[in-house]
């Protein structure tokens, strides 16, 4: 009998259980999580902060019984693996309520342990109660609590969680400064050019967006009661009162249990794996967010942190830890959405950031459009961004709007995934009736804008 250990009960590591399962119906598996729930949803944790989602627990997937009946796995909640010996092929344990530890044996080993959020250097943020980041079921169960009591908070951070925090806080009640150190909000999903929609929304239900600030002091005795703000440009300081902070400026994997055994990182200090999800040392594979992999338009290795990859490598390791060979595509896309305040923003490869980074000048087509035909009424506003180099391979894109936003993305990482040109996506069939869509798709007439481009170049 094949001995499964995984480490981390998040999405990665219960999907490779789930898959190490359908893969060998006899291996032994052990899920070893440190939180004392099964695993949920960190992504709906915003929604719970605001009550859309009504109760904490309707995150959780399946409950603890699940998966002694039917999963048929061991899951070890409130549990820490403290050490990997690669020599024995042990994993030692520790039960964090009565401190008992043990050790157990396996063959193969997934090591699943996600991230952390991060805290930025700001003065007098250390021993201050009232400050607060978003992981956990405890963290939304701490934050919904701090909002009931409060009337302002200071979000530090206007990426997808500020944002989506932002939002639960504002349905609260709670009037709230967002920070961005950055020049636009949601800066590592979409370009500057692309987030003044969002930022209107955000405006639009009170919410006082600070971009290109630093947060760099918190005032207070044990409580944050005051925040100092710095913008980047002029220096200017502007001092506002608040009554707690979330921070939502980045996160750290977890990786020291990792190094430790050996496992080795790659160049961003994400736990490197091969297409087989497979750490440098065999037998060990590794998932989610405490991991980084190629990225399929750069060719060059990204962090992952994202549910969608998490799921997808987890099924890899699983399968692959239970001995039948499953693999990644030859890179990631980072296939990407959200939606504050009605307005969808999805995108799909890299910014333009990363792309110049990476030496490639993206070739841009842009647009405003709506989404049903101008005679139409009920079309709503939308923009479109599509990215392609000089020889018409698509890069990435970005859409901004209020309706089948997702869906227009999917469309472009099909493409994408497929190897289609822009050529081949100015010609695609898109559908078309007046009360649904226009006759041309943004789509196609960004791709028609680029292939002008490209020629009028040529
Ligand atoms: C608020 C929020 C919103 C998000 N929204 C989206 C979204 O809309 N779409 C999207 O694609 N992604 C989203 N994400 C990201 C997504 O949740 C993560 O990518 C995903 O949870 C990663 O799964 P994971 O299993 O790799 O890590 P995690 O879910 O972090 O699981 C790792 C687990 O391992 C445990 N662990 C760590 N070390 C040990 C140890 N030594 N012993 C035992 N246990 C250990 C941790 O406690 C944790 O429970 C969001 C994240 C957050 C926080």
């Amino acid at each position: 009998v094949t001995k499964i250990v995984i480490i981390g009960a998040g999405a990665a590591g219960t999907t490779a259980g789930i898959w190490a399962r359908k893969t060998d119906r006899k291996a032994e598996i052990t899920l070893i999580t440190k939180e004392k729930y099964p695993e949920y949803s960190r992504c709906g944790l915003p929604y719970t902060i605001s009550k859309h989602i009504p109760e904490f627990t309707n995150l959780i997937t399946h409950d603890a019984g699940w998966y002694s009946s039917f999963g048929k796995m061991n899951l070890l909640l409130g549990t820490e693996a403290t050490n990997i010996d690669t020599n024995n092929r042990t994993v030692a344990i520790k039960n964090l309520q009565n401190g008992e530890e043990k050790t157990l044996e396996y063959d193969t080993l997934v090591i699943a342990t996600g991230s952390r959020p991060t805290f930025p250097p700001i003065k007098g943020i250390e021993r201050k109660s009232n400050v607060y980041s978003l992981r956990t079921i405890d963290d939304a169960v701490a934050i919904h609590e701090a909002a009931k009591k409060s009337k302002r908070c200071v979000v530090v951070g206007a990426g997808l969680i500020g944002v989506e925090t932002t939002e639960a806080l504002v349905e609260l009640g709670v009037e709230v400064t967002l920070v961005e150190f950055l020049p636009s909000v949601l800066p590592l999903m979409i370009d500057a050019d692309m987030a003044d929609m969002v930022e209107d929304a955000l405006k639009e239900h009170g919410v006082k967006v600070y971009t290109n600030t630093a947060v760099t002091e918190l005032i207070g005795e044990s409580k944050a009661e005051k925040a100092v703000l710095k913008n980047r440009n002029t220096g200017e300081e502007e001092i506002i009162p608040t009554d707690f902070v979330v921070i939502s400026a980045g996160v750290r994997p977890n990786t020291e249990l990792a190094v430790k055994a050996g496992v080795a990182l790659g160049t961003t200090k994400y736990i490197k794996v091969d297409s087989r999800a497979q750490t440098n040392i065999e037998g060990i594979y590794a998932a989610g967010d405490c991991t980084e992999y190629v990225d399929f338009v750069t060719g060059q290795p990204v962090a992952i942190g994202m549910g969608t990859i998490a799921v997808r490598q987890g099924k890899v390791a699983g399968i692959n830890a239970a001995g039948e060979d499953a693999e990644m595509p030859k890179g990631i896309l980072l296939t990407r959405i959200t939606k504050i305040f009605g307005v969808e923003v999805a995108a799909v490869g890299p910014i333009t950031d990363s792309l110049e980074k990476a030496g490639i000048k993206p070739i841009v087509g842009k647009m405003s459009y709506s989404s049903k035909p101008e005679y139409m009424p009920g079309g709503k506003p939308l923009k479109a961004k599509l990215m392609a180099d000089d020889k018409g391979r698509i890069l990435g894109a970005q859409l901004v709007g209020y309706e089948d936003i997702h869906q227009k993305i999917n469309v472009i990482a099909a493409a994408m995934q497929s190897n289609m040109n822009v050529k081949e996506l100015e010609w695609l069939e898109t559908c078309y009736a007046p009360i649904s869509c226009p006759t041309w798709s943004e789509l196609t007439l960004t791709a028609e804008i680029i292939t002008r481009k490209i020629k009028k170049k040529a």
